[in-house]
This record gives structure tokens, sequence and C-alpha cells, in this order.
């Protein structure tokens, strides 16, 4: 089996540990306001929308929506996948509650604007990265 593509890993903080390990679970997880429900990404300590300061972490279905796609032809690191797509999904939750990510498991050339996709998580070391793959749902 080939090694797995060369990633940057991010740093993994208390205020963001809840989204880079809910993979573990399988669970792709945010911040929520208490108050009025509003999801937050990037972690934030106040709600957007009300200005509170009660947050929770919850988890999202991990359906979403291809907003913007590029395909990446530069072997800008050693890897076999090129070329491959860097996408912003944006998640069904909430307008606005987008990621920045790779849309896998399916020819790059096929990932399309409006593609419907759901959530897989890639482990490494002790961060799981969510990627995104075709859901074939409408
Ligand atoms: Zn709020």
């Amino acid at each position: 089996m080939a090694d797995p593509p060369f990633r940057v890993l991010p740093r993994v903080t208390p205020q963001n540990e809840h989204f880079w390990r809910g993979g573990e679970q399988g669970r792709l997880q945010f911040l929520r306001c208490k108050s009025c429900g509003t999801w937050i990404h990037p972690p934030s300590p106040i709600c957007p929308g009300c200005y509170r300061k009660e947050l929770e972490v919850a988890a999202v279905s991990g359906h979403g929506t291809v907003v913007t796609f590029t395909l990446n032809h530069q072997p800008w690191v050693p890897a076999p996948d090129h070329p491959y797509a860097i996408a912003i999904v944006e998640l069904d939750e909430q307008r606005g509650l987008r990621l920045t990510t790779n849309i896998v498991n399916c020819p790059a050339e096929s990932v399309a604007i409006g593609m419907r996709v759901r959530v897989i998580f890639e482990q490494r070391d002790d961060v799981w990265l969510p990627l995104f793959e075709p859901s074939g749902a409408p």
C-alpha cells in the first residue's frame, strides 16, 4: 500500500481539539451557542450571533455541499495523488458554516459545485482530519 499523501497537521489546542479529535468517535464537532443555536467556526469564545459566551460542543450530521473548489495539479509535496480537489464545503446545518477540505474517493475531475458530500475522517497521529466524499444525495 502506498504511503498516504503528505499533510501539514494542525496545532491542536484546548480551544479546537473538539474539532480535530471528534473524528475518533466519527463526529464532526463544532462549538454551538446554547442560547441562539448558532454554529461557530473557527472556534471563538463568543457567539457571533448573540454575543453570549455560553457555548457547547455539538456534532453536525456531516452532510454538506461543495460551494467552490480548485484542482491542484502542482506537486508541492511528493504525493501520488495528483491532481486533487481542494474545496470549500458548506454544512447542511447552517448557511456560512464552511470548511476548507479535500474531496476524496472520487476522480478529482468529477468534483463540481453543488455536489453533495459527507464527511469522512483521516487519522494522522492524534488528529482526525475531516475530508469529504460524494454522498450521492440529491
Ligand atoms: Zn448565540
